[in-house]
Order: C-alpha cells, then sequence, then structure tokens
C-alpha cells in the first residue's frame, strides 16, 4: 500500500493492551513508533518505524531550552464492521506545517507523513479500540535537537508518531462542564504564537487551570491578551455560543487555534442551513444575553471531546447558567453527527474520512484479546 518507503524493524515483544472500558488517557502507548531525522544537508530522512523506546538526547538539545517544537493531535476510529477510519488528516499535517512555519522549522511532506502514519497505523491496527467513544489517539510532533545553547533555529530535528489508546473522554457521554473566564492570566497575543499547536502555549496555562479546578471549574476560558474583553478558546477547545438564533464562534485573528473540529461544525452547520458567524464576541455580551434569557447553547470543540457542552460560566465572581445546565439540541446533534460521521455509521456526505488501507481487514479485531 505504501508508496514511500519506510524501514521497519518491528519488535516481538507485545505489551498487554488496556481492556476496553478502561483505557486511560495519554498514558498507554502502542508497540512502534515513527521517526524520522532532518539535516539541513540531507533534509528529512530515514523515516523509519522502530519499537516503541525511550529516545536519547544531548542535555543541550535546543528543546529543552528554548522550546522550539510543535505537535498534533488525531484518532483513528473503528467502525462497527473493522474497517479504521481517520477524519480530515491531511488538515493535521497541514496544520503542523503552518505551526512549523512560525516556530522556524522545516516544514514535512505532508502526503508522505500521512503515508507513514498509515503504515504505522497498520502495524498497529489491533491496538484501535472498538467500544463506544474509544478510538486510538495519534500523537505527531517535531522537537528540535540540535546541542546547542545559542538562541536560534535548531539545524536539526526529529519527527515522531506515538500512538496511545484512549478511552471515552466523557463516561457515559456528554455532560455539560463548568468553565472559569480567566481574567488575571492570558494564553496568547496577536503576533505571538497561539495559532501554532506549540509546547510553550499550554504549560503557560497550567497556573491559571489549576486555580480554576480549586474551584471546582473543569478549565478556562481564555479572553483576548490585550483588553480581556473578547472571548478565544478553552484549554485545548474553541468555542461556540448560540445567541437569540445565532451561531457565533471567535474569528481567527491569530492568537486562536484553527481546530479541525471547528472548522468542520462550521461547514456542517452552513450544510444545515445554520451558518455560524465568525466574529468577535465579548464576554460582556454573553453576560448580557443571559440577562435578557437569548443565551442558548454554550460548547467546545476539539479532536478529544468533540463537543463538549458548557453548562456554567464563572466571570468576575459572577455564575451563569446555561441551557439550564442540559445538553443543548444543536450540541446533541453536532455531536451526534460529527462522532457518526467519524465511526463510518452516518453517512459522509464531505468526503471528511479516510480509510486504512481498503484491501486488509477481515473484521480482526485483537483488542482485547
Ligand atoms: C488542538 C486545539 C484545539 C482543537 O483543535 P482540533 O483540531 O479541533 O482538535 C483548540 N484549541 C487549542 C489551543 C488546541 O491546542
Amino acid at each position: 500500500m505504501s508508496t514511500y518507503n519506510v524501514s521497519i524493524s518491528t519488535t516481538a515483544q507485545k505489551k498487554p493492551k488496556p481492556s476496553q472500558d478502561q483505557v486511560p488517557f495519554g498514558t498507554v502507548f502502542t508497540d512502534h513508533m515513527f521517526m524520522m531525522d532532518y539535516e539541513p544537508e540531507q533534509g528529512w530522512h530515514d523515516p523509519r518505524i522502530v519499537p516503541y523506546a525511550p529516545i536519547t538526547l544531548d542535555p543541550a538539545a535546543m528543546i529543552f531550552h528554548y522550546g522550539q517544537t510543535v505537535f498534533e493531535g488525531l484518532k483513528a476510529y473503528r467502525a462497527d464492521d473493522g474497517r479504521i477510519l481517520l477524519f480530515r488528516p491531511e488538515k493535521n499535517f497541514q496544520r503542523l506545517n503552518q505551526s512549523s512555519d512560525r516556530l522556524s522549522i522545516p516544514p514535512v511532506d505532508e502526503e508522505r507523513v500521512l503515508d507513514h502514519l498509515m503504515k504505522l497505523l497498520d502495524i498497529e491496527k489491533d491496538w484501535v479500540p472498538s467500544t463506544e467513544g474509544t478510538s486510538l489517539y495519534i500523537r505527531p510532533f517535531i522537537i528540535s535537537t540540535e546541542p546547542n545553547l545559542a538562541v536560534g533555529p535548531s539545524r536539526t530535528y526529529t519527527f515522531m508518531i506515538i500512538l496511545s489508546p484512549v478511552g471515552s473522554y466523557f463516561a457515559g457521554g456528554i455532560h455539560p462542564v463548568t468553565i472559569h473566564v480567566e481574567e488575571q492570566f492570558t494564553r496568547a497575543t496577536k503576533g505571538g504564537t497561539g495559532m501554532a499547536k506549540t509546547a510553550g502555549n499550554y504549560s503557560s496555562g497550567y497556573q491559571a487551570q489549576a486555580n480554576a479546578k480549586k474551584e471546582g471549574n473543569a478549565d478556562v476560558l481564555w479572553l483576548d491578551g490585550v483588553e480581556k474583553k473578547y472571548i478565544e478558546e478553552v484549554g485545548s477547545m474553541n468555542i461556540f455560543f448560540k445567541i437569540n438564533g445565532e451561531i457565533i464562534t471567535p474569528a481567527l485573528t491569530g492568537s486562536i487555534l484553527k481546530g479541525i473540529t471547528r472548522m468542520s461544525i462550521i461547514e456542517l452547520l452552513k450544510s444545515w442551513d445554520m451558518p455560524v458567524t465568525e466574529r468577535k464576541i465579548s464576554i460582556e455580551e454573553v453576560y448580557r444575553a443571559f440577562a435578557d434569557g437569548t443565551i442558548e447553547e454554550v460548547f467546545g470543540t476539539g479532536t478529544a471531546a468533540i463537543i463538549s457542552p458548557v453548562g456554567e460560566l464563572n466571570w468576575q465572581g459572577r455564575k451563569i447558567t446555561i441551557n439550564n445546565r442540559e445538553i443543548g439540541e444543536i450540541s446533541q446533534r453536532l455531536y451526534d453527527t460529527i462522532t457518526g460521521i467519524q465511526r463510518g455509521k452516518l453517512e459522509d456526505p464531505f468526503g471528511w474520512v479516510v480509510e486504512l488501507n481498503e484491501n486488509i481487514q477481515s473484521g480482526s479485531n485483537l483488542y482485547s484479546s
């Protein structure tokens, strides 16, 4: 199936797979991983699939000091008939290159790395769980590896893909969460790295998230870094509002991550004749809509949860409740439709789903055996 060469060294030492209904998030990894290296003279080279194992880096490797790194996150889903399906994976590699561009990392060949991913998935296909809500999380990333303490872009890089089976994001289906609207800290500003999936954007939010969690919130909603007035996004989700019939999501102004779930929801709603307005929306507007009784739904969107309804917002010590803390009609319909398309249960009119290796498969789901 592969059109691009990749060297493969497999291990006979297979790890036990977690039970289908107790898959933790992000701590179990499959038996193999993908790697390739970059040097200015050779470009990206030596693509290889190797047994999953720790890697060795020089303590002076630039990743440890200046954080020059990017990552992606997507999932492989198991359809009822055993096929393995990916959701718009080409968009993830496109975005990886956009993030890399911002971080001065050389681009990868998008088609080639997608092909390498498919090869890796083919080797690891028994790791794709099949229970409702489970999937195989795919984490491609690039690190800067040159041992050099001088500030500046690394000369060398390593690109890797690791795979991790993950359970249902919300045990027992989706349920509305409480979100703290952050006033003290900011995530990103225009001209910064907010639109890139890069490490520093996340660790700089931990303090705010820890404070919010202490007070019973699931996550923080970030406001713009200049005026702390306009809504940006949640920790690793974009956000949508339905106010007085209008569906609104913050416009991509450079500090917000361009979510693939966000993009898909905008396209889906448009196909239902429910266009989304991409514009600035202030937190005051949301609170006014609550006072008016015109706020109908709020939900976060991202690969992890797909749709995460927001039941309560906390801003300046004022709590507002949305839709009686119940899942909204649009939230539920979007969740059912997107997860249905992703798992091959619903028709895919947009051609979003990419199937792994159409020829192999034979319902050989050995996952929990
Ligand atoms: C990954 C991410 C999202 C969601 O993007 P998807 O492509 O939909 O998974 C949103 N915001 C941030 C900050 C993210 O890192």
